[in-house]
């Protein structure tokens, strides 16, 4: 069954935390917002609940889970030898979207870990995930809330979606919609020089900046190829996905790249399929006057180029909104891989299932 709550975002409303507090106590599953995604948590420190998060979105067992953490003080019952460089990120970035890959402390359960001796550690910046761990008193282990390989949930309506026909209890938390709409920046700060294992709404080069060493970035933290499971568990390439076909449209040049959407619509128009453009609000309105011809294709408006963070906001709404409007394929417009722009273009390039076209 699921169980519903509205809250405010900012000002959680006590009663809804107490019952959803009660839920994680007593070993059940809590969808809750944060600042980055919805995410499915239970109890870190009970093996048997964090089972459930795995049962209840199909996800593959050697995947592991982030813990959230409401303040620096808990760190300690979860990870050990934190170098001080590390130290020094934490007190910049958390509460924040930037998740940790840290040696794991003996209290936690293997199945939380994939039976990895590293955990994946953060403290989320919304009110809500904040008073939730802290009134149920332990760490909270959560994935995204999605079932596994969709698009992750940025709505309360996303999870209920993934869930509604299933017999599985979970509460509910809706406080609308999160804040950046693409999950948490992880990085593994137990290798030298540190890998970004995926890139999110905190910024490679802040990180850069922050810890003042290079940072690995290898291809699948940009969207290509696939992951060392080793390295990366769980960042094998696709993911996120619509069940609609997506492809992604990538061009340095925007009149070149405006030139190629053009191009690959007429050519899947031509080929009488029903087309959807997945673009900002600068592009369509370049697009559909200069190439009056593509004027007919339906268009989900993804944000603002001019404003990456906009697009983040609605990526995943998009590729959901993708398989409800009844269409063979969807077209995506390819940004700029720089601040935000990297996990963006991370998410599409999985979402397309690296069906890519540059020019
Ligand atoms: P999700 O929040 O749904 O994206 O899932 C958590 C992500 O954290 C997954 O992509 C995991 O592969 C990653 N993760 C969790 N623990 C570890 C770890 N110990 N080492 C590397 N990646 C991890
Ligand atoms: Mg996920």
């Amino acid at each position: 069954m699921l169980r519903v709550y509205r809250t405010d975002p900012i000002n959680p409303d006590p009663e809804v935390i107490r019952i959803a507090s009660d839920q994680i106590k007593r070993g059940g599953l809590v969808a809750f917002p944060t600042e980055t995604v919805y995410g499915l948590g239970a109890d870190t420190f009970n093996a048997d609940a964090c089972l459930k998060v795995f049962r209840a979105k199909g996800r593959p067992p050697d995947n592991p889970l982030i813990i959230h953490i409401a303040s620096i003080n808990e760190l300690g019952r979860v990870a050990v030898d934190v170098p001080d460089i590390v130290w020094r990120v934490i007190d910049k970035a958390w509460p924040g979207p930037l998740t940790l890959i840290l040696p794991k402390a003996p209290d936690v359960p293997k199945e939380v870990t994939g039976g990895r001796n590293t955990v994946a550690v953060r403290s989320p910046a919304h009110p809500v995930a904040l008073a939730l761990i802290k009134y149920s008193g332990t760490p909270i282990a959560a994935p995204s809330a999605n079932k596994s390989g969709r698009p992750s949930p940025t709505l309360a309506e996303h999870v209920i979606e993934d869930y509604r026909d299933d017999d599985v209890d979970i509460v509910i938390l809706d406080a609308g919609p999160t804040f950046f709409g693409v999950e948490s920046t992880i990085i593994d700060v137990t290798r030298k020089p540190p890998v970004l294992l995926r890139p999110g709404p905190f910024t490679l080069e802040e990180l850069r900046s922050l810890l003042g060493t290079d940072i690995v970035v290898p291809e699948f933290a940009r969207g290509l190829g696939e992951a060392d499971v080793a390295l990366a568990p769980g960042m094998k390439y696709r993911h996120y996905a619509p069940r609609t076909r997506l492809l992604v449209v990538e061009c340095g040049d925007y009149n070149g790249l405006l030139k190629l959407l053009r191009d690959v619509t007429v050519d899947y128009m031509a080929r009488s399929m029903k087309v959807a453009l997945l673009i900002t609000k600068e592009t369509a309105e370049s697009l559909f006057t200069m190439y009056p011809e593509i004027s007919g294709v339906s268009v989900i408006l993804m944000g603002y180029r001019r404003d990456p963070y906009t697009i983040a906001a609605n990526l995943f709404d998009s590729l959901r909104n993708l398989d409800k409007i009844n269409v063979d394929i969807g077209i995506a417009e390819g940004i700029e891989e720089r601040g935000i722009g990297l996990a963006i273009m991370n998410r599409l390039r999985k979402a397309s299932g690296l069906s890519i076209i540059k020019c």
